[in-house]
């Protein structure tokens, strides 16, 4: 009985030693194959006088692993840029703008729009928007693009670069977006060519974020101008932006305030100051819009408002204009 037992395990243990040598053999065979496969591919054996010609092709497939994995290596590192920059600037647009970037030449010659006709009787009114764009600026522009009306809003060059999508939404909507100076100083304590940069840098910005020539005037900080301010707006060809109906929306953070305030004093012609920084400012926009319209105002650009301006001088409103 042992004895048959023990054939037993020998016969189990050639077997086992029979299949394991086998598929040892198998393995080598797999192993011997592929690489004279590969061979026959790449140089399959070649003659000695023919290693020259199979070099190069040999060459050639090494450089175009090397080619994918630097490809490879681009579009990984793009992504990551991609991924990176989605809440600040896309790499492959121009870095964030926090100081005024050097004065470029102007990129296309300045059309000064023509004043468009004007029905007898029209009422036209240029609504004005300072210091944005800010939180509440898209929601105006909302407002006009659905009663039909047009702004002007003069930015800041300061955030011309991170608010480009709404200084381009201003443009699409049809309204325009002017120079508020680059940093919101008081214009008159500058020197003259520092007065000229916050007026041109800022030009600049909204050029290069809309590709459209802003248009040739803009509005100091606080309306605070003198000679100096004055010489340097003509000397870069720009007019200054004044207004006659002054909302006082920064003082009175209250829309029905702004809103009574503004109709009472609605008149054809007029230049109003208003803020979209403001939370209230927007909401009294929420009547204002529609009313004025349907009062049978015009709400029209500032450019459209006075047509061609000279430079260095002062306007108030369509009809007061100063020197
Ligand atoms: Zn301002």
């Amino acid at each position: 009985m042992r004895k048959i037992k023990a054939g037993v395990l020998i016969i189990i243990f050639l077997t086992a030693v029979c299949i394991f040598s086998g598929c040892a053999e198998t393995e080598e065979a797999a192993e011997y194959i592929e690489p004279t496969l590969a061979s026959e591919i790449l140089i399959d054996e070649p003659a000695q006088d023919e290693i020259m010609q199979e070099e190069p092709a040999v060459q050639a497939i090494a450089f175009i692993e090397e080619t994918e994995e630097k490809t490879i290596g681009t579009t990984e590192k793009i992504e990551e840029t991609t991924r990176a920059d989605t809440t600040t600037v896309p790499a492959t647009e121009p870095p964030v703008l926090t100081e005024p970037p050097e004065p470029k030449p102007a990129a296309a010659p300045v059309i000064i729009p023509a004043k468009p006709p004007r029905d007898n009787g029209e009422k036209w009114i240029a609504l004005t928007f300072d210091d944005g764009p800010g939180r509440y600026t898209q929601q105006i522009l909302d407002l006009l693009e659905y009663h039909g009306g047009k702004a002007t809003f003069f930015v800041l060059g300061a955030y011309v670069w991170n608010q480009r999508q709404i200084i381009r939404n201003m443009i699409e909507q049809g309204s325009e977006a002017a120079g508020h100076s680059w940093h919101h100083y008081n214009l008159t304590e500058l020197e003259e060519q520092e007065i000229k940069d916050q007026i041109t840098y800022t030009d600049n910005a909204i050029l290069h974020v809309t590709g459209v020539p802003p248009p040739k005037f803009f509005r100091p900080p606080f309306g605070a101008y003198d000679d100096a301010v004055k010489d340097a707006a003509r000397e870069v060809g720009s007019a200054i932006i004044m207004w006659n109906i002054d909302s006082r929306d920064w003082r009175h953070r209250n829309a029905d305030y702004i809103y009574d305030y503004i109709m009472e004093r609605a008149e054809n012609g007029a230049i109003i100051l208003c803020h979209d920084i403001h939370e209230t400012t927007a909401e009294a926009m929420e009547r204002i819009i529609p009313e004025l319209i349907e009062q049978g105002y015009k709400l029209v650009t500032v450019s459209e408002l006075l047509g061609e301006t000279t430079p260095g001088l002062l306007y108030y409103s369509e009809h007061r204009i100063v020197s």
